[in-house]
């Protein structure tokens, strides 16, 4: 069969509230043109984030209801360190209410002033965390990752020579290497194995350990899968194992890869950094067998973390965020390529080429998508990125892009051809699409509230 059906039925359904172009152009001149400003219940397709946003099976609700909720060595908590140990391989688990709660403990208990942190690509709160305890965050992508029209399999890789030099010049200032698959702010693209294993060969020469951002780690090792030589016959919980052999621990999102709708951990080899990460956890996240989760919420995330590595389920994902993808593609439509794992990413600066980018082209076209069919995306472009924090002066970003994250078995195919269908009408008639200006906005992270008015 060439058709890949959603592999699940629907139990439990959540309506959406219909509405009409008139009425979304009133709710976005209230809301100043800024779809973060929105109620979700205005939205029809909500494609804002794939961050805790997934749909929970009905095997994760029952374990819900059998969550143990002692404060201290909670049956839970054996259970969930049991299915991070098995499915990672670290023997050292430290929960955290989300991602960035990881990222703090881990960058606490090793950052310090002056540091730099190599990174593919950092995620912002990655890069937010470290430059708080005045340390350097440093992105060094492969050269594959510039062109956003090619179709190399594996854009989110590590230049691994631009590590090796960082290496050399300033080993003495770098306490760990970091790799995020996939590559959430390259556009979710996958790391490969063999970059994985050149990485921490070359953090290793330099007595440096490497840390895995894990958020998308299924994702990414289905990737692997099916475009690196030698892994099409290896099952998917061997290839994560694989990947994750070459690390000396992780920081993960629950949000992303567990399917839940909140959470997180970090892991190590390291016992004494174990014992350091834990002191820190109860002053501010819990005792170290809850870290700021409930039981029920550690039952989920190992319920999750072994339906994540499901292939039927990692196949209708992949294919349906490529058929999109390739939908647009074909329609003449600028779209980032490949697809990555977890969001499409349309082009916005091509799509729109006669709005100059400091009227948000972005902007513009995520307005547009809302408008005509209730879809919200979100602008990664020069209203997230143009404001220079050092001068206060804007310039444009690298590249005017609407990312369109996809939640994980929350639509159907229908939805994503509404989404193609929406995409191209718009399109067709993409001249009539107006600049913006901001009328109003924050002193920092001003895509979060900024207002706008079309010009
Ligand atoms: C979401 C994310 C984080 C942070 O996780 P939160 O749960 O949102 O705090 C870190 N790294 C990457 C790559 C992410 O996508």
């Amino acid at each position: 069969m060439r058709t890949i059906i959603e592999p699940f039925r629907i139990k439990s359904v959540e309506p959406i509230e219909m509405s009409t172009p008139e009425q979304r152009a009133r709710w976005l001149a209230e809301v100043g043109y800024n779809l973060f400003r929105l109620p979700a219940d205005r939205v029809l397709i909500d494609l804002l984030t794939d961050s805790g946003t997934s749909a929970m099976s009905a095997a994760q609700w029952g374990a819900m209801m059998v969550g143990d909720e002692s404060y201290a060595g909670a049956r839970s908590w054996y259970r969930f360190e049991e299915t991070v140990r098995r499915v990672f391989g670290f023997p050292h688990v430290v929960p955290t209410h989300q991602g960035r709660a990881a990222e703090r403990i881990l960058f606490g208990c090793t950052v310090k002033r002056g540091d730099i942190v190599p990174n593919n690509g950092h995620f912002d709160t990655t890069r937010a965390n470290i430059e708080y305890l005045a340390g350097e965050a440093i992105d060094l992508p492969c050269a594959e990752a510039a062109d956003p029209t090619t179709d190399e399999p594996f854009k989110g890789n590590m230049d691994v020579q631009a590590l090796e030099k960082l290496l050399v010049d300033r080993a003495d200032a770098v306490p760990m290497v970091m790799l995020t698959i996939t590559n959430n702010t390259g556009g979710g693209q996958p790391v490969s194995m063999a970059n994985i294993h050149a990485v921490a060969e070359v953090a290793r020469r330099y007595g440096k350990p490497l840390y895995l951002d894990a958020c998308r780690f299924a994702e990414n090792a289905w990737f692997i899968k099916q475009r690196e030589d030698g892994y099409a016959d290896v099952p998917v919980p061997q290839v994560v194992r694989e990947m994750f052999s070459h690390a000396d621990g992780c920081t993960m999102s629950a949000k992303k890869d567990a399917l839940v709708n909140i959470g997180g951990f970090l892991c190590t080899r390291d016992p004494s950094l174990a014992a350091r990460e834990k002191d820190l956890l109860i002053l501010t996240e819990g005792f170290p067998t809850y870290g700021g989760l409930a039981g029920r919420d550690l039952e989920a995330i190992a319920v999750g973390l072994d339906e994540v590595l499901a292939e039927d389920y990692l196949r209708y994902r992949n294919v349906s965020i490529a058929y999109v993808v390739n939908h647009l593609h074909d329609a003449g439509v600028p779209v980032l390529r490949p697809a990555g794992g977890h969001a499409v990413y349309l082009d916005a600066g091509r799509f729109l080429p006669h709005v100059p980018a400091l009227q948000y082209p972005g902007q513009s076209l995520a307005v547009e998508l809302y408008r005509h069919a209730g879809i919200r995306g979100v602008e990664i472009g020069t209203v997230m990125a143009g404001r220079d924090p050092a001068t206060g002066t804007e310039r444009p970003a690298p590249l005017e892009l609407v990312r369109l994250a996809i939640p994980r078995r929350v639509y159907t195919q229908s939805h994503m051809d509404y989404v193609v269908e929406a995409i191209v009408e718009v399109f067709q008639r993409r001249e009539s699409l107006p600049g913006y200006r901001i009328s109003d906005e924050p002193p920092f992270l001003r895509h979060f509230s900024a207002t706008f008015a079309p010009l």
